[in-house]
Protein backbone atom coordinates (compact mmCIF):
# COMPACT_ATOMS: atom_id res chain seq x y z
CA UNK A 1 0.00 0.00 0.00
CA UNK A 2 0.86 3.43 -0.91
CA UNK A 3 -1.11 6.41 -0.15
CA UNK A 4 0.13 9.71 -0.24
CA UNK A 5 -1.88 12.49 1.33
CA UNK A 6 -0.69 16.17 1.46
CA UNK A 7 -3.33 18.35 4.16
CA UNK A 8 -2.59 22.00 3.99
CA UNK A 9 1.29 21.67 3.07
CA UNK A 10 3.46 24.80 2.96
CA UNK A 11 7.07 24.63 1.56
CA UNK A 12 9.22 28.00 2.40
CA UNK A 13 12.74 27.70 1.94
CA UNK A 14 15.78 29.07 3.82
CA UNK A 15 15.55 32.21 2.10
CA UNK A 16 12.18 32.99 2.91
CA UNK A 17 10.79 32.03 -0.91
CA UNK A 18 7.25 30.25 -0.26
CA UNK A 19 7.60 27.86 -3.02
CA UNK A 20 4.20 25.46 -1.79
CA UNK A 21 1.12 27.14 -0.95
CA UNK A 22 -1.61 25.28 1.15
CA UNK A 23 -1.44 22.21 -0.78
CA UNK A 24 -4.33 19.32 -0.39
CA UNK A 25 -3.89 16.24 -2.49
CA UNK A 26 -4.62 12.69 -2.31
CA UNK A 27 -2.65 10.08 -4.20
CA UNK A 28 -4.42 6.60 -4.34
CA UNK A 29 -2.47 3.67 -3.89
CA UNK A 30 -1.08 2.45 -7.59
CA UNK A 31 -1.86 5.88 -9.05
CA UNK A 32 -0.19 7.31 -11.98
CA UNK A 33 0.13 11.36 -10.77
CA UNK A 34 1.72 13.63 -13.44
CA UNK A 35 2.41 17.10 -11.25
CA UNK A 36 2.34 19.30 -14.50
CA UNK A 37 3.43 23.63 -14.73
CA UNK A 38 6.19 25.96 -15.73
CA UNK A 39 9.72 26.05 -14.44
CA UNK A 40 9.64 27.26 -11.09
CA UNK A 41 5.68 26.42 -10.06
CA UNK A 42 6.63 24.11 -7.21
CA UNK A 43 6.86 20.73 -9.04
CA UNK A 44 10.40 19.47 -7.41
CA UNK A 45 9.74 20.32 -4.44
CA UNK A 46 6.47 18.98 -3.87
CA UNK A 47 8.17 15.43 -5.51
CA UNK A 48 11.07 16.28 -2.94
CA UNK A 49 8.80 16.72 -0.11
CA UNK A 50 7.48 12.91 -0.98
CA UNK A 51 11.07 11.76 -1.62
CA UNK A 52 12.36 13.30 2.01
CA UNK A 53 15.12 15.33 0.45
CA UNK A 54 13.03 18.93 1.61
CA UNK A 55 11.22 18.66 4.67
CA UNK A 56 7.69 20.20 4.69
CA UNK A 57 7.49 23.80 6.53
CA UNK A 58 4.23 23.61 7.45
CA UNK A 59 0.94 20.92 7.03
CA UNK A 60 1.03 17.05 7.02
CA UNK A 61 2.60 14.60 4.32
CA UNK A 62 0.75 11.37 5.65
CA UNK A 63 2.19 7.91 3.86
CA UNK A 64 -0.77 5.60 4.32
CA UNK A 65 -1.89 6.75 7.79
CA UNK A 66 1.61 7.81 9.39
CA UNK A 67 3.13 11.19 8.96
CA UNK A 68 5.90 11.26 7.47
CA UNK A 69 6.78 14.72 7.89
CA UNK A 70 10.36 13.78 10.13
CA UNK A 71 11.07 9.97 8.54
CA UNK A 72 14.24 10.39 6.44
CA UNK A 73 14.35 9.32 2.90
CA UNK A 74 15.97 6.38 3.48
CA UNK A 75 12.82 4.79 5.66
CA UNK A 76 10.36 6.24 3.21
CA UNK A 77 9.91 3.17 0.66
CA UNK A 78 10.30 5.19 -2.02
CA UNK A 79 12.71 5.78 -5.28
CA UNK A 80 13.40 8.25 -7.16
CA UNK A 81 14.77 8.61 -10.71
CA UNK A 82 16.42 12.12 -11.46
CA UNK A 83 16.52 13.97 -14.98
CA UNK A 84 20.22 13.70 -14.56
CA UNK A 85 19.82 10.10 -14.31
CA UNK A 86 22.76 10.23 -11.26
CA UNK A 87 24.44 6.95 -12.38
CA UNK A 88 27.96 6.52 -10.80
CA UNK A 89 30.71 6.98 -13.43
CA UNK A 90 33.12 4.66 -12.63
CA UNK A 91 30.78 1.95 -11.55
CA UNK A 92 29.27 -0.71 -14.54
CA UNK A 93 25.80 -0.95 -15.58
CA UNK A 94 25.62 -3.72 -13.29
CA UNK A 95 27.13 -2.19 -10.30
CA UNK A 96 25.05 0.80 -10.68
CA UNK A 97 21.52 -0.99 -11.03
CA UNK A 98 22.41 -3.13 -7.61
CA UNK A 99 24.27 -0.55 -5.35
CA UNK A 100 21.25 0.23 -3.89
CA UNK A 101 20.29 -3.22 -2.97
CA UNK A 102 24.01 -3.99 -1.27
CA UNK A 103 24.13 -0.74 0.57
CA UNK A 104 21.07 -2.55 2.18
CA UNK A 105 22.97 -5.68 2.75
CA UNK A 106 21.31 -7.85 0.39
CA UNK A 107 22.44 -11.34 -0.28
CA UNK A 108 24.92 -11.36 -3.50
CA UNK A 109 22.56 -14.06 -5.55
CA UNK A 110 19.11 -12.05 -4.59
CA UNK A 111 21.01 -8.99 -5.81
CA UNK A 112 22.43 -10.45 -9.47
CA UNK A 113 18.46 -11.92 -10.29
CA UNK A 114 17.10 -8.53 -9.38
CA UNK A 115 19.65 -6.57 -11.88
CA UNK A 116 19.46 -9.28 -14.31
CA UNK A 117 15.22 -9.52 -14.18
CA UNK A 118 15.52 -5.79 -14.51
CA UNK A 119 18.10 -5.46 -17.21
CA UNK A 120 15.70 -7.67 -19.54
CA UNK A 121 12.59 -5.83 -19.04
CA UNK A 122 14.15 -3.02 -19.65
CA UNK A 123 16.23 -4.58 -22.49
CA UNK A 124 20.05 -3.61 -21.59
CA UNK A 125 21.17 -7.33 -20.63
CA UNK A 126 23.74 -6.72 -23.14
CA UNK A 127 24.69 -3.71 -21.81
CA UNK A 128 25.38 -4.98 -17.88
CA UNK A 129 29.67 -4.67 -18.00
CA UNK A 130 29.39 -0.74 -19.75
CA UNK A 131 29.42 2.30 -17.72
CA UNK A 132 27.71 5.17 -18.36
CA UNK A 133 30.17 7.29 -20.56
CA UNK A 134 29.74 3.98 -22.79
CA UNK A 135 25.58 4.47 -23.09
CA UNK A 136 23.51 6.60 -24.88
CA UNK A 137 21.25 9.19 -23.02
CA UNK A 138 18.23 6.47 -23.54
CA UNK A 139 20.28 3.50 -22.51
CA UNK A 140 21.46 6.07 -18.98
CA UNK A 141 17.16 6.48 -18.52
CA UNK A 142 16.99 2.58 -18.81
CA UNK A 143 19.27 2.32 -16.01
CA UNK A 144 18.44 4.80 -14.06
CA UNK A 145 14.79 3.21 -13.81
CA UNK A 146 16.32 -0.38 -13.37
CA UNK A 147 18.17 1.22 -10.61
CA UNK A 148 14.91 2.54 -8.97
CA UNK A 149 13.16 -1.41 -10.15
CA UNK A 150 15.15 -3.69 -8.21
CA UNK A 151 14.19 -1.65 -5.06
CA UNK A 152 10.52 -2.35 -5.55
CA UNK A 153 9.47 0.77 -3.75
CA UNK A 154 5.99 1.34 -2.55
CA UNK A 155 6.36 5.01 -4.30
CA UNK A 156 7.95 5.47 -7.35
CA UNK A 157 9.02 9.43 -8.12
CA UNK A 158 10.32 10.65 -11.18
CA UNK A 159 11.61 14.33 -12.31
CA UNK A 160 11.13 15.11 -15.84
CA UNK A 161 12.79 11.54 -16.49
CA UNK A 162 12.99 11.57 -19.97
CA UNK A 163 13.76 15.56 -20.50
CA UNK A 164 17.46 14.94 -22.08
CA UNK A 165 15.90 12.57 -24.43
CA UNK A 166 15.48 13.15 -28.18
CA UNK A 167 11.61 13.42 -29.10
CA UNK A 168 11.28 10.08 -30.81
CA UNK A 169 13.07 8.49 -28.01
CA UNK A 170 11.19 10.74 -25.75
CA UNK A 171 7.76 9.04 -27.28
CA UNK A 172 8.61 5.59 -27.20
CA UNK A 173 10.00 5.96 -23.52
CA UNK A 174 6.64 6.87 -22.48
CA UNK A 175 5.60 3.89 -23.69
CA UNK A 176 7.54 1.64 -21.56
CA UNK A 177 6.97 3.94 -18.58
CA UNK A 178 3.39 3.59 -18.92
CA UNK A 179 4.43 -0.56 -18.92
CA UNK A 180 6.50 -0.46 -15.98
CA UNK A 181 3.72 1.47 -13.90
CA UNK A 182 1.15 -1.37 -14.90
CA UNK A 183 3.49 -4.17 -14.12
CA UNK A 184 4.73 -2.84 -10.87
CA UNK A 185 1.80 -1.96 -9.50
CA UNK A 186 2.84 0.60 -7.41
CA UNK A 187 2.07 4.27 -6.97
CA UNK A 188 3.86 6.96 -8.99
CA UNK A 189 4.29 10.51 -8.66
CA UNK A 190 6.32 11.75 -12.36
CA UNK A 191 7.37 15.56 -12.60
CA UNK A 192 7.00 16.98 -15.80
CA UNK A 193 6.44 20.55 -17.42
CA UNK A 194 5.71 19.20 -20.90
CA UNK A 195 1.76 18.86 -21.74
CA UNK A 196 1.66 15.58 -24.04
CA UNK A 197 3.55 13.76 -21.60
CA UNK A 198 1.38 14.46 -18.68
CA UNK A 199 -1.96 13.82 -21.07
CA UNK A 200 -0.10 10.18 -21.67
CA UNK A 201 1.08 9.25 -18.91
CA UNK A 202 -1.64 10.23 -16.00
CA UNK A 203 -4.03 9.09 -14.39
CA UNK A 204 -4.62 12.62 -12.57
CA UNK A 205 -2.63 15.65 -13.75
CA UNK A 206 -2.04 18.01 -10.44
CA UNK A 207 -1.51 20.94 -12.43
CA UNK A 208 0.54 23.93 -10.10
CA UNK A 209 1.50 27.43 -10.79
CA UNK A 210 3.65 30.07 -8.76
CA UNK A 211 3.47 27.15 -6.16
CA UNK A 212 -0.25 26.72 -6.02
CA UNK A 213 -2.29 23.98 -7.32
CA UNK A 214 -4.79 25.15 -9.97
CA UNK A 215 -6.55 22.11 -10.82
CA UNK A 216 -6.57 18.31 -9.90
CA UNK A 217 -8.40 15.98 -12.08
CA UNK A 218 -7.87 13.25 -15.32
CA UNK A 219 -6.29 14.14 -18.09
CA UNK A 220 -9.56 14.85 -19.84
CA UNK A 221 -11.03 16.91 -16.84
CA UNK A 222 -7.96 19.37 -17.35
CA UNK A 223 -7.91 19.28 -20.95
CA UNK A 224 -12.19 19.68 -21.82
CA UNK A 225 -12.87 21.49 -18.84
CA UNK A 226 -10.26 23.30 -17.73
CA UNK A 227 -10.87 25.52 -14.22
CA UNK A 228 -9.22 28.61 -15.16
CA UNK A 229 -7.65 29.94 -18.06
CA UNK A 230 -4.08 28.87 -16.49
CA UNK A 231 -4.56 25.55 -17.12
CA UNK A 232 -6.85 26.47 -20.50
CA UNK A 233 -3.35 27.84 -22.01
CA UNK A 234 -1.47 25.30 -20.37
CA UNK A 235 -2.28 22.82 -22.30
CA UNK A 236 -3.14 22.54 -26.35
CA UNK A 237 -1.30 23.09 -28.58
CA UNK A 238 -1.28 25.75 -30.53
CA UNK A 239 -2.98 26.94 -27.51
CA UNK A 240 -6.37 28.34 -27.22
CA UNK A 241 -7.30 31.44 -28.92
CA UNK A 242 -9.26 33.94 -26.26
CA UNK A 243 -11.88 36.38 -26.83
CA UNK A 244 -13.21 38.94 -24.94
CA UNK A 245 -16.76 39.90 -24.87
CA UNK A 246 -19.96 40.38 -23.27
CA UNK A 247 -23.15 38.02 -22.27
CA UNK A 248 -26.11 38.91 -23.49
CA UNK A 249 -29.55 37.22 -23.38
CA UNK A 250 -30.61 35.86 -26.49
CA UNK A 251 -33.94 34.47 -28.28
CA UNK A 252 -35.52 31.64 -26.63
CA UNK A 253 -34.24 32.33 -23.27
CA UNK A 254 -30.68 31.45 -24.46
CA UNK A 255 -27.27 33.29 -24.00
CA UNK A 256 -25.14 34.62 -26.25
CA UNK A 257 -21.79 35.52 -26.44
CA UNK A 258 -21.24 39.04 -28.09
CA UNK A 259 -18.10 41.44 -29.36
CA UNK A 260 -18.42 43.69 -31.90
CA UNK A 261 -19.60 42.10 -35.16
CA UNK A 262 -19.50 38.54 -33.95
CA UNK A 263 -22.50 36.97 -31.84
CA UNK A 264 -22.20 33.07 -30.85
CA UNK A 265 -25.05 31.22 -29.50
CA UNK A 266 -24.36 29.56 -26.83
CA UNK A 267 -25.49 25.84 -26.21
CA UNK A 268 -28.36 25.21 -24.11
CA UNK A 269 -26.27 22.90 -21.36
CA UNK A 270 -23.96 26.43 -21.28
CA UNK A 271 -27.02 29.09 -20.89
CA UNK A 272 -28.44 27.30 -18.25
CA UNK A 273 -25.04 27.36 -16.39
CA UNK A 274 -24.58 31.12 -17.47
CA UNK A 275 -28.55 31.89 -16.09
CA UNK A 276 -29.06 35.47 -14.66
CA UNK A 277 -24.85 36.70 -16.02
CA UNK A 278 -26.32 38.39 -18.83
CA UNK A 279 -24.19 41.55 -18.91
CA UNK A 280 -21.18 39.87 -17.33
CA UNK A 281 -18.04 40.69 -19.22
CA UNK A 282 -16.33 37.37 -20.38
CA UNK A 283 -12.94 35.91 -21.63
CA UNK A 284 -14.24 32.99 -24.29
CA UNK A 285 -11.83 30.61 -25.02
CA UNK A 286 -11.88 28.47 -28.67
CA UNK A 287 -9.93 25.12 -29.01
CA UNK A 288 -7.50 25.74 -31.72
CA UNK A 289 -8.61 22.26 -32.91
CA UNK A 290 -12.41 23.49 -32.20
CA UNK A 291 -13.61 24.89 -35.94
CA UNK A 292 -14.51 23.36 -39.05
CA UNK A 293 -14.61 25.36 -42.49
CA UNK A 294 -17.80 26.64 -42.32
CA UNK A 295 -20.10 27.49 -45.84
CA UNK A 296 -19.29 30.98 -46.71
CA UNK A 297 -23.03 32.09 -46.06
CA UNK A 298 -22.96 31.54 -42.29
CA UNK A 299 -23.73 34.83 -40.40
CA UNK A 300 -23.68 33.24 -36.92
CA UNK A 301 -21.24 30.87 -34.81
CA UNK A 302 -19.13 31.38 -37.56
CA UNK A 303 -15.55 33.52 -37.65
CA UNK A 304 -14.64 35.27 -40.99
CA UNK A 305 -11.21 36.30 -41.20
CA UNK A 306 -8.23 36.44 -43.13
CA UNK A 307 -5.04 33.70 -43.56
CA UNK A 308 -2.72 35.25 -42.03
CA UNK A 309 0.00 32.15 -41.79
CA UNK A 310 -0.18 28.45 -43.27
CA UNK A 311 2.19 26.06 -41.35
CA UNK A 312 2.05 22.06 -41.93
CA UNK A 313 2.78 20.50 -38.95
CA UNK A 314 2.66 16.92 -40.70
CA UNK A 315 -0.64 15.17 -40.66
CA UNK A 316 -2.69 18.13 -39.80
CA UNK A 317 -2.07 22.38 -40.65
CA UNK A 318 -1.53 25.46 -37.84
CA UNK A 319 -3.70 28.36 -39.90
CA UNK A 320 -3.12 32.14 -38.50
CA UNK A 321 -6.19 34.03 -38.79
CA UNK A 322 -6.56 37.72 -38.90
CA UNK A 323 -9.84 38.65 -37.40
CA UNK A 324 -10.59 42.29 -36.76
CA UNK A 325 -6.79 42.51 -36.15
CA UNK A 326 -6.89 39.73 -33.50
CA UNK A 327 -4.17 36.71 -34.92
CA UNK A 328 -6.06 33.77 -34.40
CA UNK A 329 -4.53 30.02 -34.82
CA UNK A 330 -6.20 27.34 -35.68
CA UNK A 331 -5.94 23.33 -36.09
CA UNK A 332 -7.03 22.23 -39.23
CA UNK A 333 -6.78 19.07 -41.55
CA UNK A 334 -4.07 19.11 -44.05
CA UNK A 335 -6.11 18.74 -46.89
CA UNK A 336 -7.81 22.19 -46.59
CA UNK A 337 -5.90 24.40 -48.69
CA UNK A 338 -5.72 28.23 -48.02
CA UNK A 339 -3.08 30.99 -49.39
CA UNK A 340 -1.66 33.96 -47.82
CA UNK A 341 -4.37 36.66 -47.66
CA UNK A 342 -7.32 34.57 -48.79
CA UNK A 343 -10.63 35.39 -46.61
CA UNK A 344 -12.31 32.51 -45.07
CA UNK A 345 -14.96 31.64 -42.40
CA UNK A 346 -14.52 28.66 -40.25
CA UNK A 347 -17.56 27.21 -38.35
CA UNK A 348 -17.18 27.20 -34.25
CA UNK A 349 -18.32 24.17 -32.61
CA UNK A 350 -20.22 25.83 -30.10
CA UNK A 351 -21.02 22.30 -27.66
CA UNK A 352 -16.28 22.92 -26.80
CA UNK A 353 -16.20 26.79 -26.39
CA UNK A 354 -15.12 27.23 -22.97
CA UNK A 355 -16.36 30.49 -20.78
CA UNK A 356 -14.08 32.16 -17.89
CA UNK A 357 -15.16 35.35 -15.65
CA UNK A 358 -12.80 38.58 -17.45
CA UNK A 359 -11.17 39.49 -13.67
CA UNK A 360 -10.85 36.36 -12.11
CA UNK A 361 -10.26 33.81 -15.06
CA UNK A 362 -12.21 31.03 -13.47
CA UNK A 363 -14.49 29.19 -15.42
CA UNK A 364 -17.88 30.05 -15.60
CA UNK A 365 -19.29 26.54 -16.81
P1 LIG B 1 11.72 23.29 -12.80
O1 LIG B 1 10.83 22.64 -13.80
O2 LIG B 1 12.46 24.47 -13.35
O3 LIG B 1 12.57 22.35 -12.03
P2 LIG B 1 9.83 23.34 -10.59
O4 LIG B 1 8.41 23.61 -10.88
O5 LIG B 1 10.22 21.95 -10.34
O6 LIG B 1 10.71 23.98 -11.73
P3 LIG B 1 10.96 23.94 -8.04
O7 LIG B 1 12.30 23.38 -8.34
O8 LIG B 1 10.05 23.18 -7.15
O9 LIG B 1 10.19 24.28 -9.39
O10 LIG B 1 11.17 25.41 -7.46
C1 LIG B 1 10.07 26.20 -7.05
C2 LIG B 1 10.56 27.57 -6.66
O11 LIG B 1 11.37 27.46 -5.48
C3 LIG B 1 11.47 28.21 -7.71
O12 LIG B 1 11.15 29.57 -7.80
C4 LIG B 1 12.87 28.00 -7.17
O13 LIG B 1 13.72 29.05 -7.58
C5 LIG B 1 12.65 28.01 -5.68
N1 LIG B 1 13.65 27.18 -4.99
C6 LIG B 1 13.96 25.89 -5.25
N2 LIG B 1 14.91 25.44 -4.40
C7 LIG B 1 15.20 26.48 -3.58
C8 LIG B 1 16.09 26.65 -2.47
N3 LIG B 1 16.87 25.65 -2.04
N4 LIG B 1 16.12 27.86 -1.88
C9 LIG B 1 15.31 28.86 -2.29
N5 LIG B 1 14.43 28.76 -3.31
C10 LIG B 1 14.36 27.58 -3.95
Amino acid sequence: MARIRFTNVNKKYANGFHAVRDLNLDIEDREFIVLLGPSGCGKSTTLNMIAGLEEVSDGDLIFDEQVVNYVPPHKRDVAMVFQSYALYPHKTVYENIGFGLRMRNVPKEEIDKSVRDAAQKLEISHLLDRRPSQLSGGQRQRVALGRAMVRAPSVFLMDEPLSNLDAALRISMRAEIKELHRAMETTFVYVTHDQAEALTLADRIVVMNDGVVQQIGTPDDIYERPANTFVASFLGSPPINYFDGVLEAGSNGGMDFVRDELRLVLPEAHAARLKGQEGREVRLGIRAEDVAEGPAELEVNALSGTVNSVLPVGSDQYLGMDFGGKELFFRVGKDLRHAFGEKITLAVDLNRLHVFDRETGQSLI
